[in-house]
């Protein structure tokens, strides 16, 4: 039985399978503290629900366009317009089943087979295997924890070639935690409009940004640049929405309109309740948004200075999104109870085993001297586990 070659080489989602072996092993009584989950810990606030169940009392349970329904896409349109300084028009939005969806339409819409797309490690898991899907070669380009993660123009030009089609450009980053600059922003832009490449910029945890810092889509900086762009966003992290399964994309019309060809296909529309319930969340006034950032904030804080207090562990101050990358390089040759730790992996499933606590080995984003921890976890469960994990440490043999 030969099945494509192409697609079974894709791998399994790490992120998807870690959170569901920690929900997997609470749902049995374990005490299990979870730190892989890349969700919000909070319930979707009230109003958005309650706009779903008047949704389906009014019997808005029918196919709405394929490519959203009109006032969702006016809302989205309204929200670039305030929030980020972007003038779209319905034509140019495109909402989907998530920002996931979005990504995989956008790279199925612009890339031939053979095309490069760039993109920065540490990276997103899905985004090199969203490319292969789509036909495209992913190319990494290395960036380096001192300089906070973040690509750096020189090394970014080495990788570009006569096929490179696009960047990705995901900031606030997971699992990193970077927040691009203005300047950064400029000189990437610069040379994606020189070359004519386009920039897929994955802003999807926009709103989780600290220390005052403000998240500004590369779109923002210029029409030559915005009509290269494909800005993804979606419900899932701001609105903690991960289950309603709703993203969405702003591009130029030529490419929104072969995205809604290719979902006319695939999926049709996203669920027309959650569309609904979107429809309320972005109208709403946002002090949830800022209630829920206030408490990551201060999470992240208590779990950078604990981690950076424990001997063999660091991590830097991540000014963005809900993840730690923590460096575990001068763990990494010990061992515990006679088993080797040889990487991020078996750094992971032995303290899963010694201490029942999850974090995504850093292999997953390109990164083995790293293992990522969510906290878009309660503080009572980020101190359980950094104590857990500072127990583990300190019995292993050098
Ligand atoms: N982009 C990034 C960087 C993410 O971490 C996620 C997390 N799921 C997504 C996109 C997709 O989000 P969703 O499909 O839930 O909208
Ligand atoms: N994006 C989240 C994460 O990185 C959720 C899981 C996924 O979609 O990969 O953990």
């Amino acid at each position: 039985m030969e099945l494509s070659v192409k697609n079974s080489a894709i791998t399994s989602s790490i992120t998807l399978a870690t959170d569901t072996k920690a929900k997997k092993m609470k749902a049995q009584g374990l005490d299990v503290v979870g730190f892989g989950a890349g969700e919000p810990d909070f319930d979707t606030p009230a109003y958005i629900v309650e706009a779903a169940k008047e949704a389906l009392e009014k019997g808005l349970t029918r196919y709405t366009p394929a490519s959203g329904i009109p006032e969702l896409k006016e809302a989205i349109c309204e929200k670039l317009r305030k929030d980020n300084g972007l003038e779209y028009k319905q034509n140019q939005i495109i909402v989907s089943n998530g920002a996931k969806h979005s990504l995989y339409n956008a790279f199925e819409a612009i890339l031939n087979p053979g095309d490069e797309v760039i993109i920065p490690a540490p990276y997103w898991l899905s985004y090199p295997e969203i490319v292969k899907i789509a036909g495209g070669i992913p190319v990494f380009v290395e960036t380096r924890e001192d300089n906070d993660f973040k690509i750096q123009i020189d090394d970014l030009k080495k990788v570009v070639t006569s096929k490179t089609k696009a960047i990705v450009i995901n900031s606030p980053n997971n699992p990193n935690g970077c927040v691009y600059g203005f300047d950064e922003l400029e000189a990437i832009a610069q040379l994606a409009v020189e070359k004519q490449i386009f920039i897929v910029s994955d802003e999807i945890y926009e709103v989780l940004v600290y220390d005052g810092l403000k998240h500004i889509s590369i779109a923002s900086l210029g029409k030559e640049i915005k009509d290269l762009t494909i800005v993804i966003n979606g419900m899932s992290k701001a609105y903690a929405m991960t289950g309603w399964r709703i993203g969405y994309a702003a591009a130029h019309e030529d490419i929104v309109k072969v995205m809604s060809n290719i979902q006319s296909h695939t999926t049709s529309n996203p669920n027309s309740i959650a569309q609904y319930a979107s429809l309320a969340a972005l109208k709403g006034s946002g002090d949830e948004i800022k209630r829920m950032v206030d408490e990551f904030c201060r999470r992240r804080n208590f779990m950078v200075d604990r981690i950076n207090s424990i001997p063999g562990l660091s991590c830097r101050l991540p000014k963005g999104a809900f993840y730690v990358m923590m460096n575990i390089k001068e763990i990494i040759g010990k061992s515990y109870k006679g088993q080797i730790i040889d990487g991020s992996l078996s750094f992971s499933d032995l303290l899963l085993d010694a201490r029942m606590v999850t974090v995504v080995p850093g292999i997953a984003f390109g990164a083995d001297n790293y293992v990522r921890l969510s906290y878009a976890v309660s503080m009572d469960n980020i101190e359980k586990g950094l104590d857990r994990i500072e127990e583990f440490i300190s019995e292993l043999d050098s």
